[in-house]
């Protein structure tokens, strides 16, 4: 006979809280923020054939569902402090539990983050978590706060997420050492926790990338009213993304989703701030741009020319 619904919370998601006041087990899970701090909360849904493929490990699975909410408080310059988990899937599959659980409960216990409560019921698979943090007040990092004038950075590089789904999809192929590559970039997302934290009172904005750098970076110009002229050349790129063909390099640097790095902006008299947060953080920041006061995106190719179509973002109900 096969697991019950309480049995299986108990054996795979079910562990003893050190921080929360009241985890698992009851109605409610029970947190007490340090007094005097926001919570920051966040949900992201994973659903299978949208943003994982059914071919992913389950530790990974795991890993991701857990890493994009994280990576959402990090934009935010919160600090994480517990998680809860809603998991729907079509059948009690104990080695996909486990495997699950592993990814999970790895990637919390670096965070220092906890599962306090959720919900398991049968139907398609999908992970929902909602994980909540806290900042201090006037410190979160919001879209709404870039000026013309600041720099616009992101961490790490893009778009290897984009070229291992491109290579899923047979648009192109890889050594099987470079698709491995990024293959882990694409399933195990590093949420940029740490660099969040180190940027506070330093950048003005921020947002992950999650849907591709032009629609991310749109909605921050949105927000804030503002512009912005991109480097594609200085655009950091792995030497995977490095070596394919110009345009494929452009699409998934540009459009491709899934990086879960962070883009933000600072004024130039941050420079050496940013850089001393990076290393806080343990990721390269690279200045990519600049804010404008002139509304729009522009993007420059190597020779200063003006890239035209820039081609849309990521959207669920488009694409
Ligand atoms: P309720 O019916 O009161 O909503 P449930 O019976 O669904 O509670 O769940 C029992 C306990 O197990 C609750 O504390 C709930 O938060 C927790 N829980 C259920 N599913 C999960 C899960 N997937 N991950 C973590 N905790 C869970
Ligand atoms: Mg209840």
């Amino acid at each position: 006979m096969s697991i019950g619904e309480f049995d299986l919370i108990a054996k795979y998601f079910e562990r003893p809280v050190r921080q929360a006041v009241l985890g698992i087990g009851d109605d409610c899970a029970l947190l007490q923020p340090t007094p005097g701090m926001q919570l920051a909360i966040s949900t992201d849904a994973l659903v299978e054939g949208r943003h994982f493929l059914s071919t992913v490990a389950p530790e990974r699975l795991g890993h991701k569902a857990l890493a994009v909410n994280l990576s959402d408080l990090a934009a935010c310059g919160a600090r994480p402090l517990a998680f809860t988990l809603a998991l729907a899937m079509p059948r009690v599959d104990e080695r996909f539990l486990t495997g699950l659980a592993q990814g999970l409960f790895a990637l919390a216990g670096q965070h220092g983050v906890e599962l306090v409560g959720g919900d398991t019921t049968a139907g398609p698979l999908n992970l929902t978590i909602t994980a909540f943090g806290e900042v201090p007040p006037q410190a979160a990092l919001l879209r709404s706060g870039a000026r013309a004038g600041d720099d616009v950075y992101v961490s790490g590089t893009l778009g290897d997420a984009r070229l291992a789904l491109e290579v899923f999809r047979g648009g192109c192929a890889l050594p099987a050492d470079d698709f491995e590559a990024v293959r882990r970039a694409m399933e195990c997302p590093q949420p940029r926790v740490a660099l969040g934290l180190a940027l506070r009172g330093v950048a003005t904005s921020a947002i992950d990338l999650s849907d591709g750098l032009v629609g991310d970076l749109s909605h921050v110009l949105r927000r804030s009213r503002v512009g912005a002229t991109l480097r594609l050349a200085q655009l950091p790129r792995s030497a995977v993304l490095a070596a394919q063909p110009e345009a494929l390099q452009r699409l998934c640097l540009l459009q491709g989703g899934d990086d879960y790095e962070l883009l933000f902006t600072a004024p130039p008299s941050q420079r050496d701030a940013v850089q001393a947060a990076a290393v806080r953080g343990r990721v390269a920041a690279t200045l990519v741009g600049c804010i404008d006061a002139e509304p729009g995106l522009r993007v420059l190719d190597a020779h200063g020319r003006r890239l035209g179509e820039l081609g849309a973002s990521f959207d669920h109900f488009k694409s």
